[in-house]
């Protein structure tokens, strides 16, 4: 994947964080959903359509047709593989030289241009985005959003309010662990080569290293970035065991 464009600063920003952005953001909006424990697919498909007016709003698109419909056929043989491909999955470019990806309820994908330029192969990309099509498809955008709302009104009622982000930010490791393994499961299952995903995170680590950016990343850290790779790998050769 080629594009044009000088890296200027690498930096990852959770998906989540930026979920969290958006539903703040939409905290005046009139728009409501009902206190059932899960969003329904429609909920789900509304919020969606929020945080994606919300992210049009914060960054300008990259129009480019060919390139869209390479990522938007990657993202469809992804989502075919995955539990909610009844879910109108669409893969969007971000003008930004940062080198980042994220997801928004209801399919909405996101992939920067740095990202893009950063990606040396399809395999590569399609690990990206199956991390990705994994959020959606194992509900974490509905059941951090559940969570998300409970920590707002424990901080209102002021109990236990660092007890219940730290445990917060503990089941954010854990999705991010679960879509990488899902993800690669779904790029596999997509004829990809599961290699991708790790492939990409480890020449990304090498870059962190060397602009000396990674004390400054919470979640970014050499160990949680490296834990993955590890992890990664590790389930991949039992995948590839089982044929
Ligand atoms: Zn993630």
């Amino acid at each position: 994947m080629v594009l044009t464009g000088k890296l200027l600063f690498i930096i990852i920003i959770p998906a989540i964080v930026l979920f969290m952005q958006a539903r703040l953001a939409l905290a005046d909006d009139t728009w409501q959903l009902d206190d059932s424990a899960e969003l329904s697919d429609v909920e789900e498909m509304e919020l969606g359509k929020k945080v994606d007016e919300y992210i049009r709003h914060q960054f300008y698109l990259h129009n480019d047709p060919e390139l869209s419909k390479e990522l938007n056929d990657i993202t469809h043989r992804l989502s075919a593989v995955s539990e909610r491909k009844m879910l109108p999955f669409t893969c969007n470019i971000i003008q930004s030289h940062s080198i980042n990806a994220f997801s928004a309820p209801g399919g909405h994908i996101y992939v920067t241009e740095g990202l893009l330029k950063f990606a040396e192969t399809e395999d590569e990309v399609a690990g990206i985005i199956g991390h990705e099509v994994a959020h959606a498809s194992l509900r974490h955008a509905s059941k951090l959003y559940r969570e998300f709302i409970g920590i707002l009104s424990q901080r209102d009622k002021g109990t236990d309010f660092a007890e219940t982000l730290l445990l917060f930010n503990c089941h954010l490791e854990e999705f991010e662990q679960e879509a990488d393994t899902t993800g690669v499961l779904f790029a596999h299952k997509a004829g990809f080569n599961p290699n991708g995903l790790p492939d990409f995170l480890e020449r990304h680590l090498d870059l962190l290293i060397q602009n000396g950016v990674l004390g400054l990343l919470r979640f970014g850290s050499f160990t949680t970035i490296s834990s993955r790779i590890g992890h990664l790998r590790e389930y991949i050769s039992s995948l590839t065991l089982k044929e």
